[in-house]
């Protein structure tokens, strides 16, 4: 399946026939003997990886989470314990319902108090797969102070939506800790959301979601990198020349989950996180896993002249 990429493995479907007791293949069944096995295994690696990605670009530091929605069964979705996203490995994967509780009622680890901003999202947005809860310092701002909005101003920012609106649990909840504990909160959240890839918490910090882990990811690297961008910007003083909307359009249609660009991206962020042995591709295509045990000898010698 040329294409495929990772942090869509939930899109990859293995036909598979089955077999009558003697081993025969039944002919003619081939239509009631196909059905759908996704590649679990491979899922949940990225989900570990995603959530290195994460801590890795200082998107999450201890707080902070990503969920990835289950393949074969919508109302289910999978998130880490409550643990640190940088300590994560596949072990601490637990499945969720959409009402935000787990799966096998005999969990007994803790879970993450804020586990519904992902449960409601999934829940309101059929078309998401992947949702990414994070405190990062640089959008905080934008989040408090009403004067700038936060919208795309660098190319790699294009992606956060031409408008990012700003939740505030106050309005509907009142005096609260500010935390999305409970599945109101996180509706009234996904209410604000209302399909746009981000929406920023007031005085707490952002929600994002897309299609696939791998995009959620991006959209949410890239969201402080825009907010800092617009920071400094600021700070030269002038008037603010945001991105386009026919350019935000022009960054949506070239771009593709599926190309080059994407898997080059979430190989380098994987590696530099020192999860590339975690990679794998849906195809079955060579992955480049780096041991940063780089050769220094180049560097010695430009050091000597
Ligand atoms: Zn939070």
């Amino acid at each position: 399946m040329p294409g495929l990429m990772p942090g869509i493995h939930a899109f990859l479907v293995v036909s598979l026939r089955k077999q009558d007791v003697d081993g025969r293949d039944k002919p003619g069944h081939d239509e009631d003997g196909a059905y759908k096995m996704s590649n679990l295994d491979a899922l949940i690696k990225d989900l570990v990886i995603a959530n290195r990605i994460l801590a890795k670009e200082d998107v999450v530091d201890a707080y902070g989470h990503v969920s990835v929605r289950h393949p074969d069964n919508p109302k289910h979705f999978f998130l880490s314990r409550s643990l640190a996203p940088e300590l994560i490995e596949k072990e601490d994967i637990v499945e969720l319902g959409l009402d935000g509780q787990p799966v096998n009622k005999d969990e007994k680890r803790s879970l993450y108090l804020e586990r519904f901003i992902h449960a409601a999202i999934l829940e309101a947005n059929p078309d998401i797969n992947a949702v990414v809860h994070a405190h990062a310092e640089d959008i905080l701002p934008f989040g408090i102070a009403s004067g700038t909005p936060l919208k795309p101003v660098i190319h790699s920012g294009s992606f956060i939506g031409p408008n990012v609106p700003v939740w505030d649990i106050a309005d509907k909840f009142g005096d609260t800790n500010l935390l999305v504990t409970n599945m109101d909160h996180g509706r009234d959240l996904a209410k604000t959301m209302a399909g746009n890839p981000v929406a920023l918490m007031r005085g707490h910090g952002f929600a994002s979601a897309a299609r696939s882990l791998i995009e959620v990811v991006r959209v949410s690297v890239y969201l402080p990198r825009n907010a800092r961008a617009l920071m400094r910007a600021k700070q030269l003083g002038g008037d603010i020349k945001y991105l386009r909307q026919g350019e935000i359009d022009a960054r949506n249609r070239g771009y593709s989950p599926y190309s080059n660009e994407t898997w080059r991206a979430w190989e380098y962020w994987a590696n530099k996180a020192g999860c590339g042995h975690l990679l794998s591709r849906p195809d079955g295509g060579p992955v480049h896993v780096h041991d940063h045990k780089h050769d220094h000898k180049w560097e010695r010698i430009a050091n000597r002249e």
